[in-house]
């Protein structure tokens, strides 16, 4: 049984095609071609797919988000992640690193075993691996992250979650003792490093990345910022070529025009465009929890009592509009940076983050303003507006 996609306008997102086909099978891409309209009668049983109008995309891959719809990763239920993995493909997204947050070993192991077992069986996007952020972090930079439960990396614990084989990135502070030894360990592993969290000095940060470390969570959020004459960590990202930076482009975290900034700094090709969501995503204002804290929201706006911003109610499409808006890049360069760059980044291009030949046949389907108006996973219409003919 063969799908194939056709009018649609394709964004591979390295190349634009018109006048190609998507032809899937088994849940993979079989092939990109020029349109063939005899194809249809070459292979028996084959669904067309008419998305004219439409742009088709590589799935979005969020790989900071803690929660959204009332639940979050650290409530360790199938229900709650079934609930994000439905609300996400609504906004393109197709694969997710569920993120953790600063709390006892024993909630970290309960929210990664629940991951586990959530493998295969999520109704919508896909918690294809865990970003453990916290509890390795430094106090004097932990924004929302909860100041009980912060610690230096800890052998024993750190190589028990990742002997489970779902964690595929963990956020560290590498100023903290022992933070050489977990970066070193975790890149044996291939688990990636994100610095976060962090005051690292630019020498600090130089040497976190010589041992490994490949990303900065949240660029400029939860760190030393810069100065002139000591860099600090901000600073230090914004040089070092090898690390990718994650960014919140909610127009609250960081100001539009240093999002400009950050792009031209780091090139596309080194920014993740993330949401950093929290449980009020996609709910009203209010009070809720994240990691055992009470936060406001306002205005969308999630701040715990001292006023740290806590997590974000950003989606990531509605992260793409806005770095469009805020940078005037073209929507082709700005949604690099939320599928083939985040895939590059955890080293999954062989199956996510391209619309070619054998990955995966994760897809969204954007109107011309660019909202989400159907999201494929593995060859399935998942999400379908009312709108989307199909
Ligand atoms: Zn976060």
């Amino acid at each position: 049984m063969k799908t194939k996609i056709i009018n649609a306008r394709i964004f591979t997102p390295i190349e634009i095609l018109d006048n190609h086909d998507i032809i899937i099978e088994d849940g993979k891409i079989l092939a990109v071609t020029p349109r063939d309209n005899d194809l249809v009668h070459k292979f028996s049983d084959v669904t067309v797919i008419n998305a004219a109008g439409f742009l088709v995309t590589p799935g979005l891959i969020d790989i900071h988000i803690h929660g959204c719809m009332g639940g979050d990763t650290m409530d360790a239920s199938l229900q709650t992640l079934e609930t994000m993995s439905l609300f996400m493909i609504r906004h393109g997204v197709t694969s997710f690193y569920a993120t953790t947050v600063t709390n006892p070993a024993e909630k970290i192991d309960q929210a990664l075993d629940i991951i586990l077992n959530s493998q295969g069986k999520l109704p919508g996007a896909n918690a294809v691996g865990v970003h453990i952020e916290g509890p390795y972090i430094n106090a004097m930079y932990k924004g929302a992250q909860n100041p009980a439960f912060l610690r230096t990396p800890q052998e024993e614990e750190y190589t028990k979650w990742i002997d489970k084989n779902i964690v595929r990135m963990i956020t560290v502070a590498p100023e903290l003792e022992g933070s050489d030894d977990l970066i070193q360990y975790c890149i044996q592993r291939k688990v990636a490093i994100a610095i976060g969290h962090s005051g690292a000095s630019y020498e600090q940060v130089t040497h976190a990345s010589d041992l490994g470390a490949s990303q900065a969570t949240h660029l400029f959020n939860g760190m030393l910022g810069l100065h002139h004459r000591e860099l600090g960590t901000a600073g230090a990202v914004l040089c070092d070529e090898r690390l990718y930076a994650q960014i919140i482009a909610d127009g609250i975290h960081l100001h539009p025009a240093i999002i400009k900034l950050i792009i031209k700094a780091k090139g596309i090709d080194r920014v993740i465009l993330i949401t950093d969501a929290m449980r009020a995503t996609g709910l009203p204002d209010g009070e809720y929890d994240l990691g055992g804290q009470l936060v406001h929201v306002a205005n969308g706006t999630a701040r715990i009592a001292n006023g740290s911003l806590a997590g974000s109610t950003l989606t990531l499409d509605q992260a793409i509009r806005n770095t469009m808006e805020f940078t005037g890049l073209p929507f082709q360069s700005v949604l690099e940076m939320a599928s083939s760059v985040p895939a590059k980044a955890m080293g999954i291009t062989e199956t996510k983050g391209f619309i070619r030949s054998g990955n995966d046949a994760d897809l969204t389907f954007f109107d011309p303003n660019y909202q989400v108006k159907a999201t494929m996973i593995a060859g399935e219409l998942k999400y379908k507006d009312k709108s989307f003919g199909g």
